[in-house]
């Protein structure tokens, strides 16, 4: 499959562009080191999903890296595929999981449950709206306080976004559209645009448009997020 779209970005690309570069690179490290891949065991998910695994983790990436290009005058570092090869080296964490949404598109529903991590909730619990200062000024809280939801899985790498008073989120999603900031990091679930709210504030709606994206990520998947933040969730 990289081979494929190796080939592909040549074509469209030109030989001297970053991602087709990236890809073989890749590519050629990948090869070097099947038989080691073929041999990791893998803990959050069925092995046959190696594969699914490694093609959505570096096309999540790519997508990262056109909408970064997209915004970024001048030079920028390459597609950065090879780390996923400097984690295993190092003994940190490699294995990203495909959700349950991904599976099902791509026809692989039998693999829900394959791993040894027992099964994720079909849908997060529900819990009574509780009062709360972020609540407030979350901005993406209805009037309705039964549709909000609350994300029970939040990381505290995010806390002190949680707590930063004077901010909404709706006010940094008007920002985004105006392109005073910009956009926000890819969902790993559809590559739409993360939900600040539910990953940053803790707490979103029944009726976000994000919805899709109120799905627990690792704290390494929050990278991206947490550089948006750090460079965007401030007051004027
Ligand atoms: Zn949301």
């Amino acid at each position: 499959m990289h081979l494929r779209t190796m080939i592909l970005a040549n074509v469209l690309m030109g030989r001297n562009h970053q991602i087709p570069i990236a890809l073989e690179s890749f590519c050629r490290r990948f090869l070097a080191k099947e038989p080691a891949l073929k041999r990791l065991e893998m803990t959050k998910q069925d092995k046959v999903l190696f594969p699914t695994m490694v093609s959505r983790s570096n096309a999540l990436k790519l997508n990262n890296w056109i909408s970064k290009r997209k915004r970024t005058a001048g030079i920028m570092a390459p597609p950065d595929l090879e780390s996923f090869f400097d984690k295993i080296d190092e003994g940190e964490d490699w294995e990203s999981t495909v959700p349950k949404l991904v599976l099902n598109q791509l026809g692989l529903q039998a693999y829900h449950q394959g791993g040894t991590r027992p099964p994720a909730p079909v849908s997060r619990p529900r819990e009574s709206p509780a009062p709360s200062p972020a609540a407030a000024d979350a901005g993406t809280v209805g009037s309705n306080a039964r549709s909000r939801l609350n994300n029970t899985k939040f990381d505290p790498i995010f806390q002190r976004f949680k707590e930063l008073s004077g901010i909404s989120c709706s006010d940094l999603r008007k920002k985004i559209a105006a392109e005073k900031i910009p956009a926000l990091p890819v969902s790993k679930v559809d590559g739409g645009p993360m939900c600040l709210a539910w990953h940053v504030r803790a707490e979103c709606n029944q009726v976000c448009g994000r919805k899709c994206d109120h799905v627990e990520y690792a704290s390494t998947e929050y990278t991206d997020l947490l550089t948006w933040c750090d460079a965007n969730f401030k007051r004027e």
